[in-house]
């Protein structure tokens, strides 16, 4: 069974846990270097990402994810924090980003009537349902990095090597397909 860590510092991380399992691996919380260090994949959860980035970095994460060389998955702030650069959106600019994929974000792209929406999109995994809240769409990708799904014309979920990155939450739903991908490919 894959040990896939949740990094439990902020955000959504039970719902994780609990999809993790519904998706045959082993979940458990990650808030610390060692704790990563038994990990066989690490998920980002969704949440703030200014406020996760900041935690990341008191508590060592940003260095040990950055040296992790396992598979890692951003679900929405995950993603951002993921990202190199913001390129419009709240506080461009001033917050802590691993940069550990060659994508720019924007936050909050979806617009501020409809804050939240769950939909069906269509992946190179076949059709995921997917929440979105207050959500980022992938800006800019660089040349490392496949889209493996788009929504509305907007790039929302993309691979590098080992790092996946979706703008939505799959564990804020039933469907299984993208942990079982995710845990896979660990
Ligand atoms: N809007 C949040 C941010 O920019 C992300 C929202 C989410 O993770 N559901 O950090």
């Amino acid at each position: 069974t894959k040990r896939i860590g949740v990094l439990a510092l902020q955000g959504d991380y039970e719902a994780h846990l609990k999809a993790v399992h519904a998706a045959g691996g082993l979940g458990f919380e990650v808030r610390t270097p060692e704790e990563l260090a038994t990990a066989d994949g690490l998920i980002i959860p969704g949440g703030e990402s200014t406020t996760m980035g900041h935690l990341m970095a008191r508590f060592g994460m940003d260095t040990a994810l950055k040296a992790f060389g396992k598979p890692i998955w951003g679900t929405c702030a995950g993603m951002i924090v993921l990202a190199q650069r913001i390129t419009a959106g709240e506080k461009r600019g001033g917050q802590p980003l691993l940069g550990l994929m060659d994508i720019a974000v924007e936050r909050n792209a979806f617009g501020r009537q409809i804050d939240s929406f769950e939909t069906d999109i269509e992946t190179s995994f076949g059709t995921v349902r997917g929440v979105f809240i207050r959500a980022p769409f992938v800006s800019e990708v660089g040349e490392g990095v496949e889209v493996l799904a788009r929504y509305q014309d907007r790039v929302v979920l993309v691979r590098q090597g080992k790092l996946l990155a979706s703008a939505f939450h799959p564990e804020l739903t039933d469907d299984p397909t993208l942990h079982r991908a995710f845990i896979e490919s660990t």
